[in-house]
């Protein structure tokens, strides 16, 4: 079963480098994509106790279904930008595709719990395989995004919308 809830202390802080946001309601100042949060210190939030007092509410909000650990751990075997700044680029692209792929199981298994007769729960055993190699690597996830398993997966979910 792949891990979809976010395991911080895993990752390389993945999500306070790769988001950009704007300044608003959620949050208090602007932060381009790719650039480190100015809150940030080694892997983790200086602030992340007082987000929301601190007008970050879009922080505490956020979560990336288990892409951000599993990018650092499975695909780069627990090496950092931090510590070599050339693996920042590559880690970055892994974790947006890596996004897609966990997003896509979260919706997968949600749509397990739909009463989905035996042609669909058939469907979504494959689409799930699809998504869950035994381990991925830089290379296919790159090819993953390529290919048409993102399309096909959301085919399947838009021809359950009659059942929500
Ligand atoms: S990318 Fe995910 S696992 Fe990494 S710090 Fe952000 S929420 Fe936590």
């Amino acid at each position: 079963m792949v891990e979809l809830t976010p395991d911080c202390q895993k990752c390389a802080a993945l999500c306070c480098v790769a988001l950009a946001f704007d300044k608003g309601e959620m949050f208090a100042f602007d932060k381009a994509a790719g650039v480190a949060c100015k809150h940030l210190q080694g892997h983790r939030c200086a602030i992340h106790t007082e987000l929301e007092s601190a007008g970050l509410r879009g922080c505490a909000r956020y979560q990336c279904d288990g892409a951000g650990q599993r990018v650092v751990q499975e695909v780069f075997a627990g090496a950092s930008w931090q510590d070599d700044p050339a693996l920042l680029r590559p880690m970055l692209d892994a974790f947006a595709q890596m996004r897609q792929v966990h997003g896509l199981l979260a919706l997968l298994q949600t749509a397990s719990g739909l009463p989905l007769d035996a042609a669909q729960r058939a469907e979504l055993a494959v689409l799930t395989t699809r998504l869950s190699p035994h381990v991925w690597t830089s290379q296919s996830l790159a090819a993953f995004e390529r290919s048409d398993a993102p399309n096909a997966v959301q085919s399947f979910l838009q021809s359950l919308k009659t059942l929500v």
